[in-house]
């Protein structure tokens, strides 16, 4: 069986999304990734006649923010949770890279025109070329179906097609190098006529479903059901709007008071050794003791081991439910930012990591 293997440039895609969904007539589109390889998979079949292909794998590389602005958190978080949802929900192999944001926004929209700032992207393209070459060389694919739109990979490409490999691209006619779309193909890039995204639309656009979900915050008031179309992870647990918003609204009042949150002081500092330090704080994981929690308010903290204080927000806890949290409970979290002075630092995914006692 000829072997089919997707690589996609997430980032591309991500921030070309706009150009589908102005040909969906669906509000607010997304793909469907559990989808997409096996349309992109179904259109070489039909579209050349080929006989029924296996697909191998899909590949998708991305990045996401770090040393954000706090206001940002929600935002940031639901990247992650869409890496880890593709990576669990629908088997893809994920390569993320953090981008530093320098404590700023992360939409330009929510930055001040003077900014001169740009996040500059580290590492995607270099790993989607690594690995399309790699899996080129060992023989675990016949076809690569890339799904790119920067005339940077056609090197990689060329080469793959050196190896004997078969070349499909799909892109989106807004955001595509013209030298893959042409059909002379002078560069020797490809072996099948290009694959439009724009075309399939229809068949790889996420179809929301409604689900009867329960609101799992503390402070929910009135009935805590609510039909919602959000796609929830196993295990995680949904919050409604109402209390999301609320949740926003306190989490950045509760920040301001326990936590060193003055971003407005360090903006002008030079950047370069923050950048290292906080590449580290996003990767690595902290132990500590849960301790000081406001049942009705919902939040808490984690005392490190060297006695730091780190607070949390209920919406921060990866594996529990707020009710069944005690304090003496052990933890492990990430770091969203440090310590400063007697101010506490604030974690993101808390894990607990003991049984609640008695
Ligand atoms: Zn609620």
């Amino acid at each position: 069986m000829i072997k089919l293997m997707v690589f996609i440039d997430g980032t591309w895609l991500y921030s070309n999304l706009r150009h589908l969904a102005k040909e969906s007539s669906q509000p607010g589109f997304y793909i469907d990734y559990g989808i997409l390889a096996h349309a992109l998979k179904y259109e070489l079949e039909s579209r050349d006649d080929l006989p029924e292909m296996d697909l191998v794998r899909t590949h998708l590389f991305g990045s996401y923010p770090v040393n954000y602005d706090i206001c940002d958190e929600d935002r940031a978080r639901r990247r992650k949770d869409f890496f880890a949802l593709l990576r669990e929900d629908y088997h893809y192999e994920v390569e993320s890279f953090p981008i530093d944001y320098q404590k700023r926004r992360i939409l330009h929209d929510d930055r001040s025109e003077e900014d001169p700032f740009v996040p500059k992207e580290k590492c995607v393209d270099i790993a989607l070329a690594t690995a399309m070459m790699y899996h080129a060389a060992i023989n675990s694919y016949d076809i690569a179906v890339a799904v790119v739109g920067d005339k940077d990979y056609y090197p990689l490409l060329q080469k793959v097609r050196m190896l004997g490999k078969r070349v499909a691209i799909a892109s989106i006619q807004q955001s595509c190098a013209r030298m893959y779309a042409e059909r002379s193909d002078e560069k020797r890039l490809k072996d099948y006529h290009i694959i439009w995204l724009n075309d399939m639309v229809s068949k790889i656009a996420w179809k929301p479903e409604e689900t009867l979900v329960e609101c799992r915050s503390p402070l929910h008031e009135g009935n805590p059901e609510a039909l919602t179309t959000i796609r929830l992870r196993e295990g995680q647990p949904f919050f409604c709007d109402d209390c999301r918003g609320r949740f926003a609204e306190q989490k950045a009042e509760q920040m301001a008071q326990y936590t060193g949150d003055d971003h407005e002081e360090t903006m002008e500092e030079g950047s370069e050794w923050r950048n290292e330090e906080y590449e580290e704080a996003d990767n690595s994981v902290h132990e500590g003791i849960i301790e000081n929690l406001k049942p009705d308010r919902g939040f808490g903290f984690i005392k490190r081991e060297d006695g730091a204080s780190f607070f949390f927000h209920v919406t921060h806890l990866a594996n529990v439910e707020w009710h069944s949290l005690k304090a003496g409970q052990r933890a492990q979290f990430t770091v969203i930012k440090q310590p400063m002075g007697s101010k506490a630092g604030s974690a993101g995914e808390v894990t607990v990591t003991d049984e609640p006692t008695g």
